[in-house]
């Protein structure tokens, strides 16, 4: 029969604070399992485990000992609380006699009736491990949030446990029955709950596959009205040009008196003639630009570039529009920046651009082009910084979308579309590199052009000491 006895800390656990024996049972015979199964289930329940969770923890500790009597007879089994961390409900499982009989070798058995049982109790309780020092078998469940472990609490189990019926073994039967069809019925119901998920997944993958088919839709219709607008551009622009060319040149006879004088009120209406004309024209060029790069129509023409020549070429180009001797222009070249091979025209095209708006927002101080090469990509790097105005934080994504211009005083001084920073970027990635922008205002803004130094579509070799040699001008 079994021995059931309940000892305080006082027992067996005396010098060991952290663990607090509830119970230990000696299973004797076969029947006895039963009522560890039973009182396993109380010892659970006492200490706040739900119904299910109870069930789990007895069945768990049947199976085990179930495995342990095949290998070692008479068995004594232990319900501790273990506060060391976590309180822990702790079932040992071990032979009840002076010799061992290699019961904690079973948790590593390949035996398949053995294993399986193995299994089954980790999955129940949170750990199944072996005690090699004490050949035991020690079982662990967290105890819940809501149990106490202080020592008034677990002596009113232990008083509880040792006054629980052991009962009889048709009652276990029925006991076990009942948990078995409860275990069906939330069985069922799991499998209800998965269906009805697998189903709303199902509907959810249907409607993802919906809006797939919606966004290509969309980005197809966006594609064809992107090509619809660069196409239109593309030709009104060019049927603007040649109207505006002759305007022009119409007003330029005018002002060269070749069919006759004029007046000074008819001057000043021909000269805002022929400057309303020169500003359109510069517009239409840039909407033609932007139009033939968005409809992959300009082709790059990479060749060798010598730095120092192109920007002696710029000086004399940018010169005059720097309004008063208040702005110096300077141009430097630093350390190995001597030579790349890329479009000369687009990249000349994008630094005019830069130094024209660095000197338009630039009251004084100084505009200044520095090409060197960036250390970390090994690219060469063009700065235009300047000391002007700058520009705010929520400004800088707004100056690279077509016709975006930052209100400012000094928007009047000189033509401006809002077309010239959108066209340098799509040029500078035709030229395989990018253009980035850091700015304070109050203190001005560097716009920074990284190139390859060899561009993609480059056959043209650099000389094999370009990348060494290093001149300032
Ligand atoms: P545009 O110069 O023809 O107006 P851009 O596309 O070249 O058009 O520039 C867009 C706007 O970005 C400018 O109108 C100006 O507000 C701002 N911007 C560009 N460069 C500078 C700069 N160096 N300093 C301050 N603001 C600048």
């Amino acid at each position: 029969m079994v021995s059931k006895n309940t000892m305080g800390d006082d027992g067996a656990m005396q010098g060991n604070a952290g663990r607090h024996m509830l119970a230990t049972v000696i299973v004797r015979q076969a029947r006895d399992q039963v009522t560890v199964r039973r009182l396993s289930r109380r010892v659970a329940e006492l200490l706040r485990f739900t119904a299910q969770e109870s069930i789990r923890i007895a069945t768990a500790v049947s199976e085990i000992l179930r495995i342990a009597r095949m290998h070692a007879g008479r068995t004594r089994v232990s319900f501790l609380i273990v506060t060391e961390a976590a309180p822990v409900l702790e079932v040992r499982i071990e032979h009840e006699g002076e010799d061992k009989r290699g019961l904690s070798r079973l948790a590593a058995s390949t035996e398949s009736g053995i294993d399986a049982g193995f299994t089954s109790a980790r999955r129940l309780m949170d750990s199944c491990r072996a005690d090699e020092h004490a050949d035991a078998i020690v079982l662990g469940r967290q105890l819940p949030a809501a149990t106490r472990t202080d020592p008034a609490s677990l002596a009113a189990v232990r008083a509880e446990l040792s006054q629980t019926e052991i009962g009889d073994d048709i009652a276990e039967v029925e006991q076990q029955n009942r948990e078995l069809l409860e275990t069906l019925a939330e069985l069922r119901q799991r499998q209800e709950e998965l269906t009805a998920l697998t189903r709303e997944l199902e509907d959810t993958n249907r409607g993802v596959v919906a809006l797939y088919a919606e966004i290509e839709e969309k980005a197809e219709k966006l594609r064809r009205s992107d090509e619809m607008k660069s196409r239109f551009l593309s030709n009104t622009s060019h049927e603007l040009r040649t109207p505006l060319s002759s305007i022009r040149v119409l007003a330029q006879l005018l002002l060269d008196r070749i069919d006759g004088d004029l007046t000074p009120e008819q001057e000043k209406q021909v000269e805002y003639i022929k400057h309303a004309t020169t500003g359109l024209s510069e517009l239409v060029n840039d909407l033609l630009d932007l139009a033939k790069i968005e409809s992959g129509k300009v082709e790059v023409y990479c060749d060798q570039i010598d730095i120092a020549a192109l920007f002696g070429t710029l000086r004399g180009m940018l010169r005059p529009l720097t309004s008063s001797d208040a702005v110096a222009l300077i141009f430097e070249q630093k350390d190995a920046a001597t030579t790349l091979c890329s479009d000369e025209g687009k990249l000349s095209q994008i630094l005019r651009n830069l130094v024209a708006n660095a000197l338009k927002f630039t009251e004084s101080g100084e505009v200044r082009v520095t090409a060197s090469i960036e250390a970390l990509s090994g690219m060469m790097r063009f700065d235009v910084s300047d000391t002007g105005i700058g520009i705010a934080n929520e400004h800088l994504p707004l100056i690279f979308e077509e016709f975006e211009q930052v209100a400012n005083p000094l928007q009047q001084r000189g033509k401006g579309t809002g077309l010239g920073l959108p066209l340098c970027r799509k040029l500078a990635t035709l030229l395989g590199g990018r253009i980035d922008v850091v700015s304070t205002p109050g203190k001005g803004s560097v716009f920074s052009l990284l190139l390859p130094i060899v561009g993609e579509t480059c056959t043209a070799q650099l000389p094999a000491t370009a990348a060494q040699d290093g001149t300032k001008t």
